[in-house]
């Protein structure tokens, strides 16, 4: 049973009611158990962050940028015990757990210069009106409650925390219940760094504590990243109080592969995109459009180079994709491959879970899927592929937009000008042309219609923490 919930700069054990076990998803085992945050704690977690805004808010934007840079280094000196546990709880293969921890180092240091920057961002203000002066100021949003799923736990919650922190804003952070122990890294960092007492806390649990969190009338925003189901519960929760939300949801992507591509590359492309972290990514991209002239080629090398993945425990074995995370999304699979059988599609690779212990799935790809399919609508969040073949760029275009999400996508085509355009019609919040799922952090996250609303990363990862005050004065 580990103590877990960090409130006002202490650990403390859970007094909720649910128990939460931490599963090994390569083995199906739990490796460690802790006690929910009860609502009481969560209430206390949010005075101790409202305490403790006045002082951090008025704390100067170079003291919050070496702050920032402290996680940072500090991640940086837990490096192998933060890719282990993600390899062990996640079921990360351990070249992508180095990413993501290399990602949420990269994250800090980012936020850290834009801190610095904070100052000559507040200014005057030319005014046209004579008589008048005019001066702007970027001030923190406040108390600020950020709920995160379990795909990519330090990433997600540096992307969130980062900016928070580096805007003057107080912070509740709830990670995922499937991922508890990842995000604790953050306040044992906070410990180390001397932060002062509640301007980060952290309550770990299920469905009730996340509720407690998005419900509390202690907030000023909430920031939540994970399904449209619980997504609009949380939106309901603002809309009660009237305060603002950001909101990075599911995804169905697709990925334009037009016949001019280097087929081999474009197969590399077209892998990375639907097996990395095992397809558990809200950007996978799981809808493939391939044009007529190349299909007969690629469908076949891309079925073989499925076939040839190495699925494995990633603590014990050379993998390129490890077990789905949990057993719930398992079981969601699993009913996926039942679903596809009883609407008859036409599968060319996997389609199983593997006769192993753990949560473990084959590389799955079905061709010439229809377009009402639930696959080809539905985000699955696994390692399952869909294609459908297209004659010309405006009808590859279209049935890329014929989604209700609107996340990323990814074009393939050896015509730049092509590409470009391509990009520019398609409605997402974010394209890659030639490359697939690189994410920096100076450019933008986030998604259209059914995707989200708001941005990370990036400035507007900043402003979704600050308030703009204009003061302005009458000089007569
Ligand atoms: P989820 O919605 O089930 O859970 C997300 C978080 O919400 C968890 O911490 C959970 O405990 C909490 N929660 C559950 N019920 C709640 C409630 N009633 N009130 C408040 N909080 C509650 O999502 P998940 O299964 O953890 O993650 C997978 C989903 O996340 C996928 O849909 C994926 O596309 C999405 N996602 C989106 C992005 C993005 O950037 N757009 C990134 C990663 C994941």
């Amino acid at each position: 049973m580990t103590t877990s919930h960090y409130i006002a700069g202490r650990w403390v054990e859970g007094q909720g009611s649910d128990c939460i076990s931490v599963n090994d998803p390569a083995l199906g085992q739990p490796f460690a158990e802790l006690m929910a945050a009860s609502v009481a704690q969560v209430d206390q977690a949010v005075t101790a962050a409202r305490d403790a805004l006045p002082a951090w808010k008025n704390t100067s934007a170079s003291e919050r940028a070496a702050y920032l840079r402290g996680f940072a280094e500090q991640l940086g000196q837990r490096r192998e015990a933060l890719i282990t546990l993600q390899m062990r709880n996640n079921g990360k293969p351990r070249h992508e757990a180095e990413i993501d921890l290399d990602d949420a180092i990269a994250t800090f240091g980012y936020y850290a210069e834009l801190a610095e920057q904070l100052p000559s961002k507040n200014r005057d203000v030319p005014l046209a009106a004579p008589g008048f002066s005019a001066r702007t100021r970027l001030e923190p949003v406040g108390v600020v409650g950020l709920i995160v799923p379990w795909n990519f736990p330090l990433v997600t919650s540096a992307w969130k925390l980062a900016p928070a922190l580096a805007a003057g804003c107080t912070v509740v952070l709830k990670p995922s219940e499937v991922t508890p122990l990842i995000e604790q890294a953050y306040g044992q960092i906070a410990d180390a760094l001397g932060l002062p007492a509640g301007v980060l806390n952290i309550v770990n649990g299920k469905a009730e504590t996340g509720a407690a969190l998005s419900n509390h009338n202690g907030l000023d925003k909430l920031s939540f990243t994970g399904s449209n189901s619980v997504g609009s519960q949380v939106m309901r929760s603002a809309s009660a109080q009237c305060r603002p939300v950001t909101l990075e949801l599911g995804g169905k992507s697709a990925i334009v592969v037009f016949d001019d591509c280097d087929v081999g590359q474009a197969v590399e492309w077209i892998v990375a995109g639907i097996t990395w972290n095992a397809g558990q990514m809200c950007s996978a991209t799981s809808r493939l459009l391939v044009q007529d002239g190349i299909a007969d080629t690629l469908l076949p090398r891309l079925q073989a180079a499925l076939e040839q993945l190495r699925v494995g425990n990633p603590l014990t074995e050379e993998v390129d994709m490890g077990p789905l995370t949990s057993q719930a999304q398992w079981l969601k699979v699993a009913g996926y491959f039942a679903t596809a059988r009883e609407e008859g599609l036409q599968r060319l690779a996997g389609g199983k879970a593997l006769d192993r212990d753990g949560w473990f799935v084959s590389p799955t790809l079905y061709a010439d899927v229809p377009k009402d399919s639930r696959l080809w609508t539905e985000e699955i969040f696994g390692p399952v592929l869909c294609a459908r073949r297209f004659a010309t760029e405006e009808q590859a275009i279209a049935e890329a937009n014929d989604s209700r999400f609107g996340l990323v996508a990814t074009v393939c085509s050896a015509d730049p000008e092509r590409a470009e355009r391509v990009a520019d019609a398609l409605e997402v919040g974010h394209v890659w042309i030639n490359s697939v799922q690189a994410v920096f952090v100076e450019t933008s996250w986030g998604g259209t219609k059914g995707s989200g609303i708001g941005r990370e990363l990036g400035p507007w990862g900043l402003s979704a923490y600050q308030s703009v005050k204009h003061v302005t004065r009458c000089l007569g």
